[in-house]
């Protein structure tokens, strides 16, 4: 491979290192020994000749696969021509047999000599005596004798054998072929950025992407929001201690906020004024995470007491009455989903065998504990985040620090156990733990998981059947990294503390 690259301060020295970040410029990530010391992407350069060496083994791979698969091909095309010979010689045969039985027939003509009267008188004696006459005798032998023949001949079994055979070749090929959903091709594009000195732990959008919800340690902030520039409206001081989360109503313009101070407060947008609710407090710490039912009319808040709360929510009355508690986690809860049905919640706590499955029957109005996920490869470790891909399907993010995976746990006869086969690997990073906040978000329209895991973004495609590929990776220069994507992924948006402030991407989809 050969590269027209330089580095962008010296033209004159051999570039060296290529950082792994698509979102700078081309001219930005080539960088010369001399700037790759000290560019604050460092660790995420790669050497030119690991980036040769990657690139090559890779296509090698596909090279390998196109090559193999030409090999099945190949014989594939021997092996049905083989099947096409034994029917060709089948029907071959058949229609000589055929032949040479229209020849014998024809060849019995009533000739002349035969017409002597000596023959005639034996003839007429047959007749006389019931008897077949010598070539009606002949007629009936020869029809006889070839399909005796035929029938020995051609088996019909054999015919289907061979059919078989040929179905079987086709269902090896099926299962054999290397076949995936396309993937989608993310490109980023950095639009704008927006300073803001403290802290941002929780951002959520409104269902038209207008409004942007953001905190400010304790403040909440609400910004409009026009394909990706945003200005600030209003700050709500509705909490005394910073907010961790935030959920957005995708009915009505109204939003649930859960703060270090232990409550719960509903705001929502009357007669173009944001009115807030009283602080609901019912949880002895602080609120980790929110959860809205589909008729949202139920709220699910997870804290640092170890409990889970069901509130039962009016949002016409700015209103959340205690409905009932779910103590079983023996830590911090920081990740809670229901399923599509909703029969189904699970939370996760800041611990090892801390995968809880909650449950209730078709006519039951509460959830109760079910039991704790067994885990396997993933025992021993913790998580903070969790998420439902379907009734029967959900993952679970780790957050220890040199351990970087997401699992999948599936339900087969009503429990769910972990799927190795489908467990993908993260980047690898030893030195940090993941954080709870910037919850995962799924893009329904076109199946796209967004996963923040410790400093790096994920884009992650659900092909069906819980196999998620990796299809974009955001390098973030911090762990602090808090933000979503609008509502359709067409924007992302995050607050981070190494540029101490708002960045908006643009996200397209190709
Ligand atoms: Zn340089």
């Amino acid at each position: 491979m050969n590269f027209a690259f330089q580095c962008l301060n010296h033209n004159d020295v051999q570039p060296e290192y290529i950082v792994l970040n698509s979102s700078l410029s081309d001219q930005e990530r080539i960088l010369c020994e001399k700037c790759w010391k000290i560019s604050k992407w460092k660790s995420n350069a790669i050497s030119q000749k690991d980036a040769i060496f990657r690139i090559e083994s890779k296509q090698n791979e596909v090279k390998n696969d196109i090559q193999n698969q030409t090999n099945t091909l190949n014989k594939i095309v021997e092996q049905v021509k083989n099947l096409l010979n034994q029917l060709n010689f089948y029907y071959g045969s058949l229609i000589s047999q055929i032949e040479n039985w229209k020849e014998d027939l024809t060849k019995m003509t009533f000739k002349d000599n035969e017409n002597n009267s000596q023959f005639f008188l034996q003839e007429l004696d047959r007749i006389n005596q019931k008897q077949m006459l010598s070539k009606e005798k002949q007629f009936y032998e020869t029809n006889r004798a070839y399909l005796l023949k035929m029938i020995h001949g051609f088996n019909t079994n054999d015919f289907r054998k061979k059919l078989e055979e040929l179905q079987k070749i086709l269902v090896k090929l099926f299962k054999e072929t290397k076949i995936k959903v396309p993937e989608y091709n993310i490109k980023l594009k950095k639009i704008n950025q927006i300073k803001q000195d403290s802290c941002c732990l929780s951002l959520v959008f409104n269902q038209f992407n207008t409004l942007m919800i953001s905190t400010k340690l304790h403040q909440i902030q609400i910004w409009s929001f026009d394909k990706g520039i945003i200005n600030l409206k209003q700050i709500l001081d509705v909490h005394t201690k910073w907010v961790n989360c935030l959920v957005y109503s995708k009915k009505i313009d109204a939003f649930i906020s859960g703060s270090d101070d232990s409550t719960i407060v509903i705001t929502k947008l009357v007669n173009e004024k944001w009115v807030s609710s009283k602080p609901f407090h019912r949880h002895q710490m602080e609120v980790y995470c929110l959860l809205l039912n589909q008729e949202e009319d139920l709220l699910f808040s997870g804290s640092c007491d170890k409990s889970i709360i069901v509130w039962k929510l009016d949002f016409q009355k700015n209103q959340l009455e205690f409905h009932y508690q779910l103590d079983k986690h023996k830590n911090s809860i920081y990740s809670l989903s229901l399923n599509q049905k909703e029969n189904i919640l699970i939370s996760c706590a800041n611990q090892k065998d801390q995968i809880i499955v909650w449950g209730k029957e078709e006519k039951e109005d509460k959830l109760t504990f079910k039991y704790i996920v067994k885990q396997k490869d993933s025992k021993n470790l913790y998580g903070k985040k969790i998420f439902f891909l379907s009734d029967n399907r959900f993952l679970w993010v780790t957050a220890n620090d040199g351990v970087d995976k997401i699992f999948i746990f599936e339900s087969t006869k009503g429990v769910f156990e972990e799927n190795k086969e489908k467990t993908i690997e993260l980047v690898q990073n030893q030195e940090i733990e993941d954080q709870f906040e910037f919850p995962i978000i799924e893009i329904n329209q076109n199946k796209i998981i967004l996963v923040r895991h410790k400093n790096q973004i994920h884009f992650l495609q659900d092909q069906g059947n819980g196999k998620l590929v990796k299809i974009y990776c955001m390098q973030c220069l911090t762990k602090n990294t808090y933000g979503s994507l609008t509502s359709k992924g067409e924007f992302l948006v995050y607050w981070d503390n190494d540029i101490l402030g708002y960045q908006i991407y643009e996200v397209n989809y190709t």
